[in-house]
C-alpha cells in the first residue's frame, strides 16, 4: 500500500514515512493510492473479530490493510497495547447505547482525556515510539491547543521513549478542568507552555518555529495535528465497530452523524464507506461555524476570517477552515490532483473560497458519497441537552448535542439505524451543562480533585524567541 499527495507530487510513500510527516512536500494531504475493498466474507470476518476477540483485533485487521511496512506481529502487539479496557474504560472500547427510536450513541470518549481524540492519539503515541526506536531517532512535538487536542497528545506521548511534547496554550483561557488535565502531568517529557495571548498567538508561534527550517531540523520538530494520516486511519476502525454492534447481518445498513470541525472524524467515515462498509448516510453536524454545512448545501467552500469565527459552547468545532476537507474534495473530483491543487492552493489563497455548486460531480455527491449536513446553535445545544436528559436520563456533552440535534433531522423513517458519534464527556464542558440542566455533570471518580494537584507549566509572553530558547534548554 503506497500513499500519494492530493496535489499530485510524483513521490509515492509507505505508511511509516508519512507517519512522522505532516503535509506532503507540495502542501497536499496524504491518501492511500486506492481504498482496500472489503467483501462480504471479510466483513463477516471483521464482525467476528470484534465480537469474539475485541476491538484491538478489529483494529489490527483493518490497519493491516493500509500498513505494509510494520511486521504483522508488531502491529498486532501495538494494537493490543493501545486498545485495552484499562485505558478506555470498557471491554467494548466504543460501546453502543440506544437512545430513542432509530437513534444510537457510540461512546468514543472514555479514554484518558474524555474526548474521541484519544481513540487515534493513543495509537499514534505507540506508533511513534515504535518507529522512532526502529530508526534510532527522536522527535520533539510542538503544538498549539485550546483544549482537546493538546491534552490527548500529552496523555498519548507521556512517558514514551524518544518523544518530547512542547504544547502551547493560551494562558488562563482553557476551562479549569482542561488546564488541570494537562498541567497536572508530571512526566519529564511533557512541557506545558502557557502563552500570554490567545489561541491564534500560540498557532503563530508554532508556525514561526516550524518555518525556521534550520531550527526545525536541528531540534527535530514535528507535529501531531489532525491532518496526520495515521490519526485518520485509527478512526476508521470505530465506524466498523459501530456497524457490527448495530447490525446482525451484512445486508443491513447504518448511518452516522458526526459532530465536525476539521473534517477529520467524518473523513474517516468516508474512508470506511469507500472501503465498502454498508454506510447509508454520513451526516456532518456543525455548530455556528458552519463552513462545512454551507458547502454540503450549496457547493461553496468559504474560509472564514478569525473575526468571522465564532467562539461557541462547542469550542472544539470552532474552526475557520476544515483542514482535512481537501481529502474528500480530491475524491469528489475523481482524484484530479491538478484541480485539487488549483482549488486549495490558488483559489483559497487568492479568493478565500471556491464554488463547486455548478459542477455535476457536486450535484450527485450526496448520492455517491452519502453526505448530508446540518447545523446547531447554542440554543439548540441547550434544548437538546435538556431534552435528552429529561426524556432519557442521559447527559450528553455540547458537541454530541450538536450531533443529536442534527441527527434527529436526518434520521428519515427510522428503518436505517442512525449512530451519533459521542465526541466528549459532559464534564469537560460543565459550565454549559450547568446552564442547560441547572446542575453539574457527573465526574468520573478518577478525576476527583484534579484541580488541586500540583501544576507543571511555564508561563511565557507571546514571543517566538523565548519559546525557542525554552525548547533548546529542554532538549539536552
Ligand atoms: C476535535 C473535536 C471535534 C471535531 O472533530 P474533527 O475531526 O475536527 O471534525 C468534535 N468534538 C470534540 C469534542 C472534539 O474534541
Amino acid at each position: 500500500m503506497l500513499y500519494l499527495s492530493t496535489r499530485g507530487h510524483p513521490d509515492r510513500k509507505h505508511f511509516c514515512d508519512i507517519l512522522l510527516e505532516g503535509l506532503a512536500p507540495d502542501g497536499g494531504l496524504y491518501l492511500p493510492e486506492r481504498y482496500p475493498q472489503i467483501d462480504d466474507a471479510q466483513l463477516t470476518q471483521l464482525r467476528k473479530a470484534y465480537h469474539e476477540q475485541g476491538y484491538a483485533e478489529l483494529a489490527f485487521q483493518i490497519l493491516q490493510l493500509f500498513i505494509d511496512d510494520i511486521p504483522a506481529a508488531d502491529l498486532h502487539a501495538l494494537c493490543a497495547k493501545t486498545y485495552t479496557a484499562e485505558v478506555f474504560g470498557t471491554g467494548e472500547i466504543v460501546p453502543l447505547r440506544h437512545l430513542e427510536d432509530g437513534l444510537w450513541l457510540e461512546a468514543l470518549s472514555n479514554g484518558p482525556t474524555l474526548a474521541f481524540k484519544d481513540m487515534a492519539m493513543q495509537l499514534l503515541g505507540n506508533l511513534f515510539e515504535y518507529e522512532l526506536a526502529r530508526r534510532g531517532e527522536t522527535l520533539n512535538i510542538l503544538g498549539a491547543t485550546s483544549g482537546d487536542t493538546g491534552s490527548a497528545a500529552e496523555y498519548a506521548m507521556k512517558g514514551k521513549q524518544g518523544v518530547r511534547v512542547f504544547m502551547t496554550s493560551p494562558h488562563g483561557r482553557m476551562s479549569p478542568f482542561q488546564q488541570a488535565q494537562m498541567f497536572s502531568l508530571q512526566d519529564e517529557n511533557i512541557h506545558n507552555i502557557a502563552i500570554e495571548g490567545v489561541f491564534d498567538d500560540c498557532q503563530d508561534i508554532v508556525k514561526a518555529v516550524s518555518n525556521d527550517l534550520d531550527f526545525k531540523r536541528q531540534y527535530k520538530i514535528g507535529t501531531v495535528n489532525s491532518i496526520n494520516w495515521a490519526r485518520l486511519l485509527a478512526q476508521v476502525v470505530y465506524y466498523f465497530a459501530g456497524y457490527v454492534q448495530a447490525t446482525e447481518t451484512n445486508a443491513e445498513r447504518v448511518s452516522f452523524t458526526v459532530p465536525s470541525g476539521n473534517f477529520g472524524n467524518v473523513c474517516a467515515g468516508h474512508v470506511a464507506r469507500s472501503m465498502g462498509l454498508p454506510i447509508d448516510k454520513l451526516v456532518v453536524a456543525t455548530n455556528e461555524n458552519d463552513v462545512l454545512d454551507e458547502f454540503f448545501r450549496t457547493g461553496v467552500y468559504r474560509v472564514r476570517s478569525s473575526a468571522d469565527t465564532h467562539e461557541t459552547s462547542s469550542p472544539s468545532m470552532d474552526i475557520s477552515k476544515a483542514s482535512n476537507f481537501e481529502r474528500f474534495v480530491f475524491d469528489l473530483l475523481g482524484r484530479d490532483a491538478a484541480q485539487t491543487r488549483a482549488l486549495f492552493g490558488d483559489a483559497l489563497s487568492k479568493q478565500g473560497r471556491f464554488d463547486l455548486g455548478q459542477d455535476p460531480r457536486f450535484a450527485d455527491a450526496a448520492a455517491r458519497y452519502g453526505f448530508e449536513s446540518g447545523m446547531s446553535t447554542h440554543a439548540d445545544r441547550l434544548a437538546t441537552i435538556r431534552d435528552t436528559f429529561q426524556r432519557h436520563g442521559v447527559t450528553i456533552d455540547t458537541h454530541t448535542a450538536d450531533g443529536v440535534k442534527v441527527a434527529r433531522e436526518h434520521r428519515g423513517d427510522g428503518t436505517v439505524p442512525m449512530i451519533v458519534l459521542e465526541t466528549a464527556l459532559p464534564i469537560k464542558f460543565a459550565e454549559t451543562i450547568q446552564e442547560a440542566l441547572g446542575h453539574s455533570p457527573e465526574r468520573p471518580a478518577k478525576f476527583d480533585g484534579i484541580e488541586d494537584l500540583p501544576k507543571r507549566v511555564q508561563v511565557m509572553p507571546a514571543d517566538v524567541q523565548q519559546v525557542k530558547a525554552y525548547i533548546v534548554q529542554n532538549c539536552k
